[in-house]
C-alpha cells in the first residue's frame, strides 16, 4: 500500500514539474515581431536621415512629410546636439596634433549657415524642412540677424583663433546679405575671423561646389595651407582644394546642391 502511494506521489511530483516547465517554455516562444506604427516611422525615418547625412540621397527638395516628427524630434531634443558636441571633440583632437608654421598662413575655413549660426527657429516655422525652401522668407530672417551660434562650432572657432589660425568664413549667402550677417556673426561672438565671403554676382547660378572650390583656390593661390573644413553640407566639402581634413555637421532639414 505505502508502495502504491510513493508511486502515485511520485508521478503527481513529475506531473506538477511537466506543468511548470511547460508555462516557462511558453515565455520562451519567439516573440511575434510586432512593431507600432510610431516605431515603424521612426525606424524609416532614421533610415532616410543616415542616408543623407552619408550623401546616398542627393538633390532633395523637402524632408518626407512623415518624418516632421522625427526631424524635430532629432533637432531640438538633444541628439542634434550630441551629434554636434561629438565631431568638434573630433575637430578639437585633430587640431591639438597640429603645429602651426608660425608664418600666419595656417588656415581654417567654416560655413555660415548651420556651421556657425543656427537657423533652426526659422525652419520651426517651415516645419524642420518639411515645407519647401522660401529664399524670401529665408532672405527676411537672415536680416533679422537673429540666427544664434552653435555653442560646440562657437568654442572650435575660439580655439582655432586662439591657436593662431586664419579663420575663413565661407558663405553661400550672398552679397546683398553681408551686413547683416557680419551683425550677426558678432552679435553671436564671433569676432577675430581673417575675411568673410560671400556670393558676388559673379558666382551667381553656380553651384556651392564650384564657388567654394573657388575661393579655397585663391586661398591656396595666397599661400595658405588649409587643415580643415567644417560645413554643414556636402558642398561645403567636396570639389578642389577641400582642405586637409573636412568636417560633416548634420543637417536633415535641407540640401544644398
Ligand atoms: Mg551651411
Amino acid at each position: 500500500m505505502f508502495k502504491a502511494m510513493g508511486h502515485r506521489l511520485q508521478e503527481l511530483m513529475i506531473l506538477f514539474f511537466l506543468a511548470i516547465f511547460s508555462k516557462a517554455a511558453e515565455g520562451l516562444k519567439p516573440c511575434r515581431a510586432i512593431v507600432a506604427p510610431d516605431a515603424a516611422n521612426n525606424n524609416y525615418c532614421l533610415s532616410w536621415r543616415l542616408a543623407v547625412e552619408a550623401n546616398n540621397v542627393r538633390g532633395w527638395w523637402t524632408v518626407p512629410a512623415r518624418c516632421l516628427h522625427y526631424v524635430e524630434a532629432y533637432m531640438v531634443g538633444g541628439q542634434y546636439d550630441r551629434d554636434i558636441d561629438l565631431i568638434t571633440e573630433q575637430i578639437l583632437s585633430y587640431v591639438s596634433g597640429i603645429v602651426l608654421s608660425g608664418d600666419g598662413m595656417d588656415a581654417w575655413i567654416l560655413d555660415v549657415d548651420d556651421t556657425c549660426l543656427s537657423n533652426i527657429f526659422y525652419y520651426k516655422g517651415k516645419r524642420y524642412g518639411c515645407d519647401p525652401y522660401d529664399p524670401a522668407a529665408f532672405k527676411a530672417w537672415v536680416l533679422k540677424e537673429r540666427c544664434t551660434a552653435i555653442p560646440a562650432v562657437f568654442r572650435l572657432f575660439q580655439v582655432l583663433v586662439e591657436s593662431g589660425f586664419k579663420v575663413f568664413i565661407v558663405t553661400g549667402r550672398d552679397q546683398t546679405l553681408g551686413q547683416a550677417t557680419i551683425h550677426n556673426l558678432h552679435n553671436q561672438g564671433f569676432i577675430g575671423y581673417e575675411r568673410l565671403f560671400l556670393r558676388t554676382a559673379s558666382y551667381k547660378g553656380q553651384s556651392a561646389v564650384a564657388y567654394k572650390s573657388d575661393i579655397r583656390k585663391q586661398l591656396v593661390g595666397e599661400g595658405y595651407r588649409i587643415w580643415g573644413n567644417v560645413g554643414d553640407q556636402w558642398s561645403d566639402l567636396q570639389g578642389e582644394f577641400s582642405g586637409n581634413r573636412t568636417f560633416k555637421l548634420p543637417n536633415p532639414m535641407y540640401f544644398v546642391p
